[in-house]
């Protein structure tokens, strides 16, 4: 574990008011950034909290029992988070992830499933939504996240050696109730389920192929990420990454593989297949192979502003507009606006910093406020 934790400068409170347009603009289901990119993922944060303290995203050293963590109040409620998500989903929005910190300790969060899974894509089809979790909670709650109308989850696990869990995760959270969490999501037929490995040289990189081993063959799409700088609290070092490319060449090794092409536009991972046809893995390479020209993710924080990038600096707070006096209309022309200025690709930036430039020196809002 190393202790290079930075000490924590409150983000979550620079953000831009927003200027109601003086022309509302009837939002028509296509809605391109200045890069061109089409808004087609939403990211909704329900929760600052979480049960657990990834090293990589909510260190322990900062995140303790003294930390700042949002009042309910400032929250928004499951009514605001659906009636803004209406505004994204007319603007051509087609899946939502719902994530935290840890989504499922928001109470009632299949209440929040059910109101989303009214939604309809402007093409008049289901939205597809997902979930991202640790799994702590996932064996108790996978059917009643099913029944609610949730499609899919993908479950955080950076091992299966409880030393390397504990490692990474800071807690005493045995893997095996993760496991049986996976098995209960698969079960409620939550599937095809993904579990994402963040890969930390030096830490857990030793547990890649027993985890591919694992889920091999069993439905399961294990995802390898890059450890990333997010954040500002995470001590984030270039030598700690594992490129991608290391990670596939230690898999083909013993397990042969075959490139996959893309399952939808925008997708982060880059997909390889199993030669014996028992399934596949994927690579998310935000640092060694940035996938920013087709990003089209928004963030909606849990006290409701809109990040245009995971390595934002600074929001857009729809709040006041949310509980102000404005029409449906009115707030889907500021979202609208919003996108249409957004620019972000910080992951191609910062490619071009020198390599020990741990940053464009702006400071990043943490990721287990805005979802991962
Ligand atoms: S760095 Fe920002 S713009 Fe690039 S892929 Fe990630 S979220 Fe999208």
């Amino acid at each position: 574990m190393s202790e290079r934790v930075i000490p924590l400068v409150d983000q979550r409170s620079r953000s831009r008011a927003i200027n109601l347009p003086t022309q509302v603009v009837p939002a028509t289901g296509l809605l391109g950034d200045a890069l061109g990119r089409p808004l087609r993922d939403l990211r909704i944060s329900v929760t600052d909290r979480c049960n657990f303290r990834c090293s990589y995203c909510m260190p322990k050293e900062v995140f303790d029992k003294d930390y700042p963590y949002l009042p309910h109040s400032a929250l928004l409620s499951f009514e605001e988070i659906t009636r803004v998500a209406r505004q994204f989903v007319a603007h051509g929005v087609q899946k939502i992830r719902l994530t935290g910190g840890e989504p499922l300790l928001r109470k009632h969060i299949e209440v929040l499933i059910g109101q989303l899974a009214d939604l309809r894509t402007v093409e008049g089809q289901p939205l597809d939504i997902t979930l991202t979790t640790n799994g702590s909670l996932l064996e108790r709650k996978a059917q009643a996240l099913k029944d609610a109308g949730l499609q899919r989850v993908t479950v955080s696990l950076d091992g299966l050696d409880d030393t390397v869990f504990r490692a990474m995760n800071d807690v005493d959270f045995p893997v095996q109730d993760v496991l049986r969490g996976i098995e209960a999501a698969q079960a409620a037929g939550l599937g095809p389920i993904k579990v994402n490995m963040v890969v930390k040289r030096g830490t857990n990189d030793h547990e890649i192929l027993p985890m591919a081993r694992h889920f091999k063959g069993t439905g399961v799409v294990l995802r390898f990420i890059e450890y990333m700088d997010v954040g500002a609290t995470n001590g984030w070092r270039m030598d700690e990454v594992l490129p991608s490319a290391e990670v596939v060449a230690h898999i083909q090794r013993e397990l042969p593989l075959v490139q996959l092409d893309a399952a939808a536009p925008g997708e982060t991972a880059e997909r390889w297949g199993y030669a014996d046809g028992s399934g596949e893995i994927g690579v998310i390479s935000s640092v060694t192979q940035a996938f920013c020209r087709d990003c089209n993710r928004a963030r909606l924080s849990t006290e409701g502003k809109l990040y245009l990038c995971l390595f934002a600096s600074e929001g857009h707070d729809l709040k006041p507009l949310v509980r102000g006096n404005t029409t449906d209309e009115q707030l889907a022309s500021a979202i609208a606006g919003i996108w249409q200025g957004r620019s972000d690709r910080y992951s191609e930036l910062r490619a071009s910093l020198p390599p020990d430039a741990a940053s464009d020196g702006k400071r990043r809002v943490e990721m287990s406020y805005i979802g991962g």
